[in-house]
């Protein structure tokens, strides 16, 4: 065994018993919380309006926010085989705020093909298929305003065409190169991101894609609350899907970029924005993208145990649910 392969046992030993440590002490936890409930309950102690609040939270937590998110998985092809695996960290990323979210959101991730699949299949037994408030499409999300297998002529021909508009009409593709800026999250609306790990190496390819399928597109509002940074700042799969998820649970962009964009990003932009026009900054930001996404995507560290823990964290929150 190599040196490398040895330190990664030792690691994978390490976290799983660390993690068979931790459900014993959370299975302890629990155990005893209900048993000081019990004794609350039989004592009379217990405040009936206090549990059907919280009931009541739990219910609404259940429903989310009602707006829609797909990743569109389309770019398989367009990623290297580190790519595919980044993106796969940013899939879980994702999915772990979501399951942790006040308000989470139904997931669509669409087009669901090649390596990518392959990933996700080696990993835990194929656990993404269990993954709550996701569901995965081979198709792709124009099942949305149309129906699967149907040509589109056919499909035209049997559905009202004003009814397909209305359908396509809620969707926007979120894409960093759009000259529109979202304003605010609508719970009847569903928004794409694109499942890409590409260190901005296709600048406007979503935005191509967008403008080409006539689907509305918009940029998040980042220049607009945070002037240090760019307008048109490239972020990873799962920061924008962060920032959403804060924004619903905050109505609040420039508190959702805070919390979710890293600090240093706010001081390496300032640095290369420092002393330049408006105009100037954009340029030299854009240049600068690509280099942001490096960074951030070594802060990704593609690593199988990285979704292997999100996945397995899950399935302790689920036994013990
Ligand atoms: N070159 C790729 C970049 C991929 S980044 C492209 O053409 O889109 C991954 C995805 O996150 C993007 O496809 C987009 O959906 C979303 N995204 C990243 N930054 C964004 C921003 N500032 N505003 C809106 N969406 C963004």
């Amino acid at each position: 065994m190599s040196k490398k392969a040895m330190k990664k046992a030792a690691k994978a030993e390490r976290y799983q018993a660390f993690k068979l440590e931790r459900r014993a002490r959370e299975k302890q936890m629990q155990k005893e919380k209900r048993r000081l409930k019990a004794q609350k309950r039989a004592a009379g102690e217990l405040d009936d309006s206090a549990e059907l609040e919280e009931k009541a939270r739990k219910r609404q937590k259940m429903s989310g926010f009602g707006g829609k998110i797909v990743l569109d998985l389309s770019f398989d092809k367009l990623m290297s085989e580190k790519e595919i695996n980044s993106l796969c960290s940013q899939l879980a990323y994702t999915y772990s705020a979501n399951r942790n979210a006040s308000y989470p959101f139904t997931l669509l991730c669409t087009s669901l093909n090649g390596r990518t699949r392959d990933r996700l299949e080696a990993i835990n037994d194929g656990a993404y298929k269990r993954w709550t408030h996701t569901e995965w499409w081979e198709n792709s999300y124009d099942c949305l305003w149309s129906s699967p297998g149907v040509s589109s002529s056919t499909r035209e021909a049997s559905l009202p065409q004003a009814d397909l508009d209305v359908q396509k009409q809620k969707i926007v593709y979120l894409t960093a190169d759009s000259g529109e800026e979202i304003e605010e999250l609508k719970p009847g609306e569903t928004y794409i991101i694109g499942a890409l790990v590409d260190r901005n190496r296709y600048k406007n390819l979503t935005f191509d894609k967008a403008t080409k399928e006539s689907i509305r597109h918009a940029r998040l509002p980042i220049g607009k609350y945070i002037s240090s940074l760019p307008t048109r700042k490239v972020l990873t799969v799962n920061q924008v899907f962060e920032i959403m998820l804060k924004w619903v649970e905050t109505r609040d962009w420039e508190e959702a970029f805070n919390c979710i964009i890293p600090k240093r990003k706010f001081l390496d932009s300032r640095k290369k924005g420092k002393d330049k026009s408006l105009s100037e900054k954009e340029e030299v930001v854009s240049e600068g993208e690509g280099g942001d996404i490096t960074s951030d995507q070594a802060e990704l560290k593609i690593d199988a145990e990285d979704l292997e823990k999100v996945v397995q964290e899950d399935q302790l929150l689920e036994a013990q649910a």
